[in-house]
């Protein structure tokens, strides 16, 4: 007989268009990455189950449809949030910036009873674009620790959505943080 719990947790996505929302929801779901730009997947969510010590959590993934770029994301994206992801590209300095509205609007949209402790997990992403290529390299790991410690110690992960790199670790890392704070 199983002793385990069971819990749902809804995990919001947010972060401006073309960081790689979509695809590290996708590569950590489906193990699948494209080249091709979707701005819209046309689902709400995708969900994953995966074990936390006792605890069978499913996950609720919720990616945005490509409303970022020009609106705010309805109050339903937000409401009911456990935890959140936020996402910039390492090789993109306004995507870093953007992460404070991100941020500020999720606690504002969300007010969460205790934003303070809010698990919220930075993410800096598409971090295999080698220099001199498509493009280089402009926020700093240190850089990006220093902001997450600025905000009273926000977890933080750099992931490649496109080779897989710690893509895993970022949302288990979310999930954990979630279950510990419940
Ligand atoms: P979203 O708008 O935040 O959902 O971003 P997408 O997931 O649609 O990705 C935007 C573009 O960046 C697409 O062309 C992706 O193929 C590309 N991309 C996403 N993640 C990575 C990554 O880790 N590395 C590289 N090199 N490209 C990526
Ligand atoms: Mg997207």
């Amino acid at each position: 007989m199983s002793t385990k719990k069971r819990t749902l947790l809804k995990v919001i996505i947010l972060g401006d268009s073309g960081v790689g929302k979509t695809s590290l929801m996708s590569q950590y779901v489906n193990n699948k990455f494209s080249k091709q730009y979707k701005a819209t997947i046309g689902a709400d969510f995708m969900t994953k189950e995966i074990t936390v010590d006792d605890t069978v959590v499913t996950l609720q993934i919720w990616d945005t449809a490509g409303q970022e770029r020009f609106q705010s994301l309805g109050v339903s994206f937000y409401r009911g949030a456990d935890c959140v992801m936020c996402v910039y590209d390492v090789n993109s300095a306004k995507s870093f910036e953007s992460l404070e509205n991100w941020r500020n609007e999720f606690l504002v949209q969300a007010s969460p009873s205790d934003p303070d402790k809010f698990p919220i997990v930075v993410v800096g992403n598409k971090i295999d674009v080698e220099e001199g290529k498509e493009s280089k390299r402009v926020i700093s790991e240190k850089k990006a620790k220093s902001w997450c410690t600025s905000k009273g110690g926000l977890m933080h992960f750099e992931c490649s959505a496109k080779e897989d790199i710690n893509v895993t670790a970022a949302f288990e890392a979310v999930a954990r943080f979630a279950v510990e704070s419940e």
